[in-house]
């Protein structure tokens, strides 16, 4: 068995009057590890476990590998999900929750073991499979999960915020972990989180959601140097990209403390212009701006200014030596600059 690509086509999921997902169509490639990221409530986790025939679409088709599944049982469909919530057998070993899966499809005990031995060595669970899951910290009953659903070898893995529940060096171990398992598998991952960073590493493209609606489907390199939108722009990156609200004539973005010039062309006459914080380069003319609020954070100063009434956020070395009501010049990386339509909220550029 190998790994199968997933297609959504149109698809529209209504709880009632609340519209979740909003005509959906989203080609994932095999063997693809694919994110959908988005804030709550922008339809990720319907979205998932309509793939997984928890929910059924109200419209619209989708296919795993060249079968149409609408009307396919969950059991049915040569997936396996992990969920936030480990959802372990508490009487059972992690030997024997591991092998569940395997049990239930009738395969012999000796063959069973054999597996379960392979699993085990992949998620270095070995020591651990006589214990039962209280015995285990979150991340070791995180990775038996993994490995229940590891086990069967399905054709694509569905993945619902499974580190979520893990303390921040536990989630960095595990994300190195799903993505050497992603390689050495090489089957279809698909993985719904909230968390950017998550997607960023991870991921071969990100799903961008918001509100049931599809924002940008790239690349995270792509997501992140070259936001779709004004969605994509403020939701990728930390801090946000800064956006600026200003004019545009003749190839020249004008705001009362930045002017910029543009190549692109049938730009509307207002504007956004959106740069990342890394972008502005403090110290370099020759734009003004007031220093507002400096955050050192150890390996970088986080500055807040005041730029001809807006607020422009940049990163500096950990070593400026800024204060509060510091006039300062500063410049924009003219080769990072965004623009985008103030209505239509797409990108221009
Ligand atoms: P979160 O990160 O908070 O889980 P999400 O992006 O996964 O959010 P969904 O759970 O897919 O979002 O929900 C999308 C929208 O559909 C939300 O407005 C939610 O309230 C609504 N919704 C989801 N499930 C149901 C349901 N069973 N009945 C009614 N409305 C629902």
């Amino acid at each position: 068995m190998s790994a199968a690509g997933v297609t959504f086509t149109r698809v529209r999921k209504a709880f009632g009057e609340a519209v979740a997902v909003k005509g959906l169509d989203l080609a994932i490639r095999p063997g693809e590890f694919v994110s959908l990221l988005g804030p709550s409530g922008c339809g990720k986790t319907t979205t998932l476990r309509m793939l997984a025939g928890l929910e059924f679409p109200t419209s619209g088709e989708i296919m795993i590998g060249d079968r149409v599944v609408n009307d396919v049982a969950p059991g049915k469909r040569d997936i396996a999900m992990v969920f936030q919530s480990y959802a372990l057998y508490p009487h059972m070993t992690v030997g024997e929750n591991i092998a569940y899966p395997l049990k239930k499809q009738g395969m012999a005990k000796a063959e069973r073991a054999t597996q379960v031995a392979r699993i085990a060595a992949m998620l270095k669970l070995e020591a651990l499979l006589d214990r039962k899951p209280r015995q285990l910290s979150g991340g070791q009953q995180q990775r038996v999960a993994l490995g229940r659903a590891l086990v069967r070898s399905p054709k694509v893995f569905l993945l619902d915020e499974p580190l979520s529940n893990l303390d921040a060096k536990l989630r960095a171990h595990m994300r190195a972990e799903l993505i050497e398992l992603h390689r050495t598998l090489g089957r279809t991952f698909v993985y719904v989180t909230h968390d950017q960073l998550e997607a960023m590493t991870m991921s071969d493209r990100i799903a961008v959601m918001e509100g049931g609606e599809l924002r940008q489907f790239a690349p995270p390199r792509e997501v992140y140097d070259r936001p779709a939108n004004l969605f994509v722009a403020g939701f990728i990156g930390t801090p946000p990209m800064n956006t600026l609200p200003g004019g545009f004539t003749d190839g020249t973005f004008s705001h009362p403390a930045i002017t910029a010039r543009f190549t692109v062309t049938g730009a509307p006459a207002r504007v956004v212009l959106g740069v990342r914080p890394e972008d502005v380069l403090i110290g370099q003319g020759p734009h003004r701006a007031t220093v507002r609020v400096v955050e050192p954070t150890g390996h970088e100063t986080i500055v807040m200014l005041d730029a001809g009434g807006s607020p422009l956020t940049a990163r500096a070395p950990a070593e400026a030596s800024l204060n509060p009501g510091d006039a300062v010049s500063f410049a924009l990386r003219a080769e990072k600059l965004h623009l985008f339509d103030a209505e239509s909220q797409a990108r221009l550029d």
